[in-house]
């Protein structure tokens, strides 16, 4: 396409110079006619360039459209490994499907951020005993009692401060 537009650009600019050589030895009114012509070609030369232009920007959308498209599908297949466990609690976090271990073992992903299509895992919040927080949207997950006897269950360990 951007081939085709340089032919006609050069087109109209090899155009340009047999008419004006015309306009030299023409009459008044054909000189007028002639000049009016090389006017329009010199309009046409203007819009062809505006055209380029936003072919330009036309195709650098693309590209960043295809960029985002790839990272959603990345995103739709990793997405298809996850699941939501529920703790006794209520809180609801994300655990990969395929590893087979208690979900009290497994790696636990923000619910919240996942399903703003981001991975984030959470962590020990350090102040509070038995809370988990997303290190990114920063959205607290308590375990009660009966998920902290699954959670020692599953370790096999009293405590994950200081098991
Ligand atoms: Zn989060």
């Amino acid at each position: 396409m951007n081939h085709t537009m340089q032919k006609l650009l050069a087109s109209i600019r090899d155009s340009i110079g047999p008419l004006r050589e015309l306009q030299k030895n023409a009459d008044p009114d054909e000189k007028l006619i002639l000049a009016d012509v090389v006017d329009r070609l010199f309009t046409a030369r203007e819009l062809l360039g505006d055209i380029q232009a936003q072919m330009a920007d036309l195709s650098s959308q693309n590209e960043k459209l295809k960029q985002t498209t790839a990272q959603r599908d990345q995103w739709i297949s990793q997405k298809a490994n996850f699941e939501p466990f529920r703790f006794f609690a209520g809180g609801t976090v994300m655990v990969e499907k395929d590893d087979r271990r208690s979900p009290y073992c497994r790696d636990w992903y923000c619910k919240h951020c996942f399903d703003n299509e981001r991975r984030s895992q959470l962590q020990p919040d350090p102040r509070r005993h038995w809370e988990f927080v997303c290190p990114s949207c920063k959205t607290p997950i308590a375990l009660y009692p009966r998920d902290q006897e699954a959670y020692n269950e599953a370790h096999n360990q009293r405590d994950p401060a200081t098991g």
